[in-house]
């Protein structure tokens, strides 16, 4: 994905006036220039060294992180869907500390999404770059899209899951994993 400034600019302006905003008001003169500029950032977070993972034998146990923080965008409507990601692993050759899982879910979430790909989307980059026995990643979120409308109450949450390897075949292992991720 390539950000190009002055096209962002000229659609935020363009979507201002369209909902009936004069865009030349103090509060948004500098609206389309900011969203432009956000963007960059996200671009910036996004990119980054994916072979940071570190060689490491001996351990076979799974490791768990929970309650990694995330905020996306849904593709549907380009509001937030926000919430926590628990990403467990057998590892077999590699380790991953807690910072490039974090950066993992932020590469994969700032960006025009749907949950269930996101989902999809962290299960599958680990799997190839950490080559675990096994991987699973739960999503739990809050979509601004249903909850501002009121399609939704606020505090509910949509729960997605993507399993892969012993996840997957083992059933002792994946009801571990679920396990571990309900109990707060
Ligand atoms: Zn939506």
């Amino acid at each position: 994905m390539a950000i190009d400034k002055e096209k962002i600019k000229q659609a935020i302006r363009l979507f201002l006036e369209g909902i009936g905003e004069d865009p030349d008001r103090e509060g948004l003169r500098e609206t389309p220039e900011r969203v432009a500029r956000m963007w960059e950032e996200f671009e910036r977070i996004r990119t980054f060294d994916m072979k940071l993972f570190e060689e490491f034998g001996g351990y076979n146990e799974m490791v768990l992180v929970k309650d990694i923080r995330f905020y996306s965008l849904c593709e549907h409507h380009l509001l937030p869907f926000f919430g926590k990601v628990h990403i467990a692993y057998i590892p077999d050759k590699k380790i991953s500390g807690l910072s490039k899982l974090v950066r993992t879910v932020r590469a994969f979430a700032l960006r025009p999404q749907v949950q269930e790909r996101l989902t999809e989307e962290i299960a599958d980059f680990l799997e190839r770059e950490l080559e675990p026995k096994g991987v699973g990643v739960v999503i739990e979120a809050e979509h601004l899209c249903m909850s501002m409308r009121g399609v939704m109450s606020p505090e509910h949450l949509t729960v997605t899951s993507a399993l892969r390897g012993v996840f997957l075949k083992d059933i002792r292992t994946r009801e571990e994993f679920l396990k571990l991720v309900k109990g707060k």
